[in-house]
């Protein structure tokens, strides 16, 4: 009678040990699961998040691409001469000064509130023929600074020289001095408003190869205009560089 006791208490205790021990067994790995689980959910999230980068990057990088080869941003330079076949519809914008017809909405305006904020500001020389820059060029004194013919902006009719009216008694308007010009200095300040940038900044003539313009306008758009004023680039600069500065998607 004892011996059945003992012997039932022994296999109670037995079977008891064995059901905590399966306990045991099932919550830890249950644990274990659950962290795995949770790993590998960590894992996937973050392989997306990568993807989804990746895939905005690439769609940055393509946008630009896309950017570089609009009309508005050509780059026409010392190096870079209009493409043969550029072609170009031209529209006046005031006195007989024409401009790429995409362009004029946006030049008329900066004139207007310029001319509304209380200025001057007086087109000198827009669009120009390749005739016209082939004059300019062969009856200059300074060679260096007129653009051979085919690498000036104004044949495109992206660029406008714009000074202040109280200027045009110099004789030469066109000096440093009229940055120091109320027009000047409203149209320096506010052209980006409008698409347009300084094309010539100062201490960029090693890169431009153009002596400081404080007149010389081109178009570029707003969003790229905005850009490269603020960050104190000149077009070449910008081209090159436009993937550390582009960020727009
Ligand atoms: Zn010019």
């Amino acid at each position: 009678m004892k011996n059945r006791k003992v012997r039932n208490l022994i296999i109670l205790i037995f079977l008891l040990t064995i059901a905590v021990i399966a306990a045991a067994y099932f919550v830890i790995h249950k644990i274990a699961d659950s962290h795995l689980e949770e790993a590998r959910e960590a894992a996937e999230e973050a392989a997306q998040k990568q993807a989804e980068e990746e895939a905005d990057e690439q769609a940055r990088l393509d946008k630009i691409a896309e950017e570089k080869n609009q009309w508005y941003l050509i780059l026409v330079n010392n190096y870079n001469a209009m493409p043969d076949d550029f072609d170009i519809e031209t529209v006046e914008v005031e006195d007989g000064y024409y401009i790429d017809a995409r362009v004029n909405d946006a030049l008329k305006e900066m004139l207007a509130d310029c001319r509304e904020a209380g200025y001057s500001p007086r087109l000198i020389s827009t669009f120009r023929t390749r005739e016209t820059q082939q004059y300019l060029y062969d009856h200059t004194a300074n060679k260096a600074d007129t653009a051979v013919p085919g690498h000036s902006e104004h044949e495109c009719g992206l660029a406008a020289d714009i000074v202040d009216a109280d200027s045009l008694g110099w004789g030469d308007p066109l000096i440093d001095e009229q940055e120091d010009m109320p027009a000047q200095k409203w149209l320096m300040e506010h052209c980006q408003d409008y698409g347009f940038i300084l094309r010539y900044p100062k201490d960029k003539e090693d890169i431009t190869e153009i002596i400081y313009e404080p007149w010389h306008y081109r178009y570029v758009g707003k969003e790229h205009a905005a850009i490269i004023m603020s960050n104190g680039l000149c077009l070449e600069e910008y081209l090159r560089d436009m993937q550390d500065y582009y960020k727009a998607q």
